[in-house]
């Protein structure tokens, strides 16, 4: 890509619009404006050229020869297409970084685990001696390690849905496909559209690169060749049985007692195994890894266990599958807290394992109402206001050896800023209650 003389402009000022804007600056572009229709938006770079509040007259004004999105804005918006008025490509962020990241590229995605999984794939390759960075939509734009000095060996890269639809050259050398559930469709009117724009991860793959994807997974024929693991099936390359990955009949990994025994958990290790050897780390690195990782917190997070009941936290949970993944995975009987905003996803479909697994479900926040409406045919449901509330009724509820988990199921946006938040202020109320 030579982006000598050219005429730039970045939409969206956050970390990933600041990297594009200094990496597309580094390598000779003529002109390079970041734009925000936010007209409180600041920039965290005095010195690049910043427009806030910027309309669609400015947009079609500065007429760029490229438009680099930051994740998170929609190309297909009014906003966005005022600058390509003159004709102009859209790339995204990852598309840019990618043509000048001279490093090798694990992509991870899926509806659940990537921030779990990439960080995984970091602590792997760090443990091994190896350089590697978490990237995308965690930790590092990837714009930001095209610019270092000396580039990482490894770029382990989150993406997003919304990122694989501005790419067009991007091709990772490992791409790991977790899983696919309904989401985001506050975003995307038809599930098709999203699931597509995922899909893209794999577009310009050749037989040269390797596709990770579950077993069951309702995938096309895919390109790259494929290797496939399981949590409930000794189909795959390895398969998840009495806590340890196993290949054939051989265990590989004993997760039992690490931050990774929930099945949920075990299928991001068995993937990020099978990255790990496509490049070349051997089986007693990688268990070494895995047996040594401490995941992010707010994802199925034991925030105490007092009086034989086991408080988890798993706040990330933003869609029914990550609460019917943390549901699947409890063995024992649950108190499940759910709730907050109305995403318009229907959550009929957990309620043959809440018959079986769930002592009572405490509701709140948006989608109560909906949620007691769903559930309590099945089982017994609590509405509440606040999440205060629902730690309360929780505590009421619980007996000797069961689970109590938060796992909203939806975002937090209603009552929150974001999960960490209300992750946040269910571990104070937890502590609180219990008098931690
Ligand atoms: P993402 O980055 O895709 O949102 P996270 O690792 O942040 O994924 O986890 C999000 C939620 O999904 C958490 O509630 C976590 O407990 C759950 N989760 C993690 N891994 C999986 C998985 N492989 N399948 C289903 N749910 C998962």
């Amino acid at each position: 890509m030579n982006l000598t003389g050219k005429k730039i402009a970045v939409l969206g000022c956050g970390r990933s619009g600041v990297a594009a804007a200094r990496l597309a600056l580094a390598k000779g572009a003529a002109e390079v404006c970041i734009f925000d229709s936010n007209p409180q938006a600041t920039c965290a770079d005095a010195s690049l050229c910043f427009v806030p509040g910027a309309g669609e007259q400015a947009a079609q004004a500065f007429a760029p020869d490229l438009v680099v999105l930051s994740p998170g804005i929609e190309a297909d918006i009014p906003w966005t297409q005022a600058f390509t008025c003159a004709g102009a490509p859209i790339i995204g962020e990852i598309e840019l970084g990618y043509r000048y990241f001279t490093g090798r590229i694990i992509a991870i995605t899926g509806t659940n685990g990537k921030t779990t999984t990439t960080a995984l794939l970091e602590h792997i390759l760090l443990q091994a001696g190896r350089t590697a960075k978490a990237c995308g939509n965690y930790g590092y734009p990837l714009c930001e390690l095209a610019l270092l000095p000396e580039q990482p060996e490894f770029a382990v890269l989150e993406v997003s849905s919304f990122q694989m639809e501005t790419i067009i050259d991007f091709r990772p050398e490992v791409a790991i496909w977790l899983n696919f559930a309904p989401d985001h469709m506050d975003r995307y009117t038809r599930v098709e559209d999203y699931f597509n724009a995922k899909l893209r991860v794999f577009e310009n793959m050749s037989r040269e690169q390797l596709a990770i994807v579950r077993v069951g997974e309702d995938l096309p024929g895919l390109t790259p060749r494929v290797v496939e693991f399981s949590s409930v099936s000794r189909d795959g390359q390895l398969y998840y049985k009495d806590g340890s990955i196993m290949e054939g009949d051989k265990p590989l990994t004993l997760l039992r007692g690490t931050t990774l025994e929930q099945a949920h958990n075990a299928e991001n290790a068995m993937a990020a195994t099978l990255a790990c050897r496509a490049i070349g780390l051997s089986d007693e690195t990688i268990s070494a890894g895995l047996c040594s990782f401490c995941p992010p917190g707010h994802r199925c997070e034991t925030v105490a266990e007092m009086d034989g009941v086991l408080w988890l936290n798993d706040s990330k949970s933003t869609n029914l599958h990550s609460t019917e993944a943390a549901v699947r995975s409890q063995t024992r009987p649950i108190i499940l807290l759910a709730g907050g905003k109305d995403k318009g996803l229907d959550y009929t479909s957990i309620n043959p394992m809440l018959a079986e697994k769930a002592r009572c479900c405490i509701v709140f926040g948006q989608i109560a109402g909906q949620l007691v409406d769903t559930f309590s045919p099945v089982c017994r449901t609590i509405r509440v206001a606040t999440v205060d509330e629902a730690v309360s009724a929780a505590a009421k509820e619980a007996q000797a050896g069961d689970v109590v988990l938060f796992s909203p199921g939806t975002s937090s946006f209603d009552q929150f800023t974001g999960y960490v938040q209300r992750g946040e202020c269910f571990r104070a109320a937890v502590l609180k209650t219990l008098n931690l």
